[in-house]
C-alpha cells in the first residue's frame, strides 16, 4: 500500500520514470488514444486497438466481400465462438472447451441461471446481493416471472452471503468485482461454502476479467459470464462469453435450444439434440464482425505478461487512491472503494455530493471517468494503456476542479441519458 505521506512526496517526474520502466509500456501504442485525453473509463468501454479497423476491413472486404458464404468454413467463422472462447479461458483460469463467446452478458446470465436451476430442481432459491448490478437482478426476476412461483430471488448483503446459503439455494449469483465500489468477493471461499451446502455458483466477471486475478477452476466455480467491451477492448456492444465447468457440460442444457447449439446443425432434423460440449450454449448465428473485433482485443491482452498486467492494474489504482488522499484532503471527497488493494478491483469509486457535476467538469478538462447514481465517480485503470502519469494528471485536475468549484456551472448539472 502506498502511504499518503509517500504519495505526497511523489512528483510527476517520478511517475514518468515509472512509465518509462513499465514492462507493458509498448502496448499503449497498440491503442488509438486521442492526444491529451486521460481516459479512465476502460471499465465501461475499452479503448480501440489500432489493429481492429484493419481486421474488420479484412473480414468485411475480403472474407465477406470476396469469399462470401464460403468464409464460414474457409475463414473458420463457424469455429470463432469457441476459438475466441479458448483464448478468453486463458485470462480467467478456465480450460480449453470451457468458454464460448456468445450473445450479451445479460442473455448469458439468463441461460446459465436456467441451466443451474435445472441442476438443482428441488431448490427454489437464486441467492444474490442487494445492490448487485441491477441488470443481473432483473435477469433473475425475469426467470422468477417465468417460473410460476418455482424460482425465488433472495438477497443477502455481502457480509451475510455465506450464512444465507442454505439447503433451499440452487445457485449463488454474484458479480465478482462490484460495479460501483470495486469490492472483490472471495470467489474460492464463497464457492466452497456453496458446494458444502449443495449449491452452485454463477459469477459475473464483467469488472474482473483481465483486470484482477481470476482463476475459475482453482476456485471450482460452476458457471460464469462476462462481457467483451470493457477490459477486453472488444468494442461497443461486443459479444460476451460464458463459462461452464467441464464437469457440468454433459448434464446442462441452454434454455435457448437454437440450431447452432445442436449436435449436428446441418442435418436439419426436427428434434433438438445438444452439441457435446460448451457449444450447446450457442443459439443462433453469431456476429462475426463483433467476434473479429473482440479477438483483436483478447489477443492484445494475451500479449501482455499476466503478472505484469495484474501488478500494474493494482499499482495504478493504488497510486490513484494515494494521490487522492494526499492531494485532495478536505475537498469533500470520500474513497468509496476498499482501501486495501487485494480486495479492490481495477477501478476506484469516489463519493462526492456533486459527483455528477464534478465528473462533467473533469470531462470538459479531458479527464474521462463516469458517474454512478447517486453520488459516485468511477475511475477505471486499464493496464495495457493507462500510465502512472495519467493518475497524476487526473488527480491534479480533480483537485483544481474542486478547489475552484469549476463544477458549479449550469451546463455541468444537466443530466444525460447515459451516465
Ligand atoms: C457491464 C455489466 C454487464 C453488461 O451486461 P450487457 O448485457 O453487456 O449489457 C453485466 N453485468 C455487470 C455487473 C456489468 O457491470
Amino acid at each position: 500500500m502506498i502511504q499518503p505521506a509517500r504519495a505526497s512526496a511523489l512528483t510527476l517526474a517520478d511517475l514518468e520514470a515509472m512509465d518509462r520502466d513499465d514492462p507493458l509500456r509498448a502496448l499503449r501504442g497498440a491503442f488509438v488514444l486521442p492526444d491529451g485525453l486521460v481516459y479512465l473509463d476502460g471499465n465501461s468501454l475499452g479503448a480501440l486497438p489500432r489493429e481492429t479497423p484493419v481486421r474488420l476491413q479484412e473480414v468485411t472486404a475480403r472474407q465477406w466481400g470476396q469469399d462470401l458464404i464460403r468464409s464460414w468454413t474457409e475463414h473458420d467463422w463457424i469455429g470463432a465462438p469457441q476459438r475466441v472462447g479458448d483464448k478468453i479461458a486463458r485470462l480467467i483460469g478456465a480450460a480449453p472447451g470451457e468458454v464460448v463467446v456468445s450473445d450479451s452478458t445479460s442473455v448469458n446470465l439468463f441461460k446459465l441461471l436456467v441451466a443451474a436451476c435445472r441442476l438443482r430442481p428441488d431448490r427454489p432459491v437464486i441467492l444474490s446481493e442487494p445492490g448487485n448490478f441491477p441488470n443481473d437482478l432483473y435477469v433473475a426476476q425475469g426467470l422468477q416471472g417465468l417460473s410460476n412461483g418455482g424460482v425465488e430471488l433472495r438477497l443477502a448483503s455481502a457480509d451475510r452471503i455465506e450464512s444465507a446459503i442454505d439447503e433451499r439455494v440452487a445457485v449463488v449469483l454474484l458479480t465478482h468485482v462490484h460495479y460501483k465500489s470495486a469490492a472483490v468477493h472471495d470467489m474460492a471461499r464463497i464457492t466452497a461454502r456453496a458446494h458444502a451446502r449443495g449449491a452452485l455458483t454463477l459469477w459475473d466477471l464483467t469488472h474482473s476479467a483481465a483486470a484482477v486475478p481470476v482463476d475459475l477452476n482453482a476456485a471450482q466455480a460452476d458457471f460464469a459470464a462476462g462481457c467483451g467491451y470493457k477490459y477486453l477492448n472488444g468494442g461497443p456492444g461486443a459479444p460476451a462469453y460464458l463459462f461452464v465447468a467441464q464437469r457440468h457440460q454433459a448434464t446442462t442444457v441452454s434454455p435457448i435450444t437454437g440450431w447452432l447449439g445442436h449436435a449436428r446443425p446441418f442435418d436439419f432434423v426436427d428434434e433438438y439434440a445438444p452439441a457435446p460440449g460448451i457449444g450447446r450454449f450457442l443459439a443462433g448465428s453469431y456476429p462475426i464482425l463483433g467476434i473479429a473485433a473482440l479477438e483483436v482485443g483478447v489477443d492484445l491482452m494475451l500479449r501482455a505478461d499476466a503478472q505484469s498486467r495484474l501488478d500494474k492494474s493494482r499499482a495504478l489504482s493504488e497510486l490513484f487512491v494515494a494521490l487522492v488522499e494526499s492531494r485532495c484532503a478536505g475537498l469533500g471527497l470520500e474513497v468509496a472503494s476498499p482501501r486495501d488493494a487485494p480486495v479492490r478491483g481495477s477501478h476506484v469509486a469516489l463519493r462526492h455530493a456533486q459527483a455528477w457535476a464534478v465528473m462533467q467538469a473533469l470531462i470538459a478538462r479531458r479527464v474521462v471517468g463516469d458517474f454512478r447514481a447517486p453520488d459516485l465517480m468511477r475511475f477505471g485503470f486499464a493496464p495495457l494503456y493507462n500510465r502512472y502519469a495519467d493518475c497524476w494528471h487526473a488527480v491534479e485536475i480533480l483537485r483544481d476542479v474542486l478547489q475552484t468549484a469549476a463544477w458549479d456551472r449550469p451546463e455541468f448539472k444537466q443530466r444525460q441519458a447515459v451516465t
